[in-house]
């Protein structure tokens, strides 16, 4: 059974009643990936994280889940039903450049 780091923070982090329930806690691997000594086609790997991501859409944490995931911006596996790949590409409200307030004061 394999679990990173950062997804053993995600359950510390999660509400005690999500991280019971949270799918990814059951098989570390199907989310993480196998080791790094054991092979994975792409083929197997897209058929992993379809199942991963489909675990995601049932889980009670997944709100919380990918709240953290946009904060860590962890560099494998799959958080919230979006592959780490996936997060990349998403900015966060907060990082966008909003344009500026003209100012009332005239
Ligand atoms: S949403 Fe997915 S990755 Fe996040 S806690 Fe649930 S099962 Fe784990």
């Amino acid at each position: 059974m394999t679990s990173t780091p950062a997804r053993l923070r995600l359950i510390d982090e999660l509400p005690e009643e999500q991280a019971d329930d949270a799918g990814c806690t059951a098989d570390p691997q199907l989310h993480t990936g196998p080791d790094l000594f054991e092979e994975e086609t792409p083929e197997d790997r897209a058929a992993r994280e379809d199942v991963a991501k489909a675990v995601c859409a049932a889980c009670p944490a997944r709100l919380g889940c990918l709240a953290y995931a946009l904060r860590v911006r962890p560099q494998v596996g799959v958080w919230a039903g979006y592959t780490a790949a996936e997060l990349r590409k998403v900015t966060p409200l907060t990082e966008t450049s909003a344009p500026a307030v003209a100012s009332q004061a005239a």
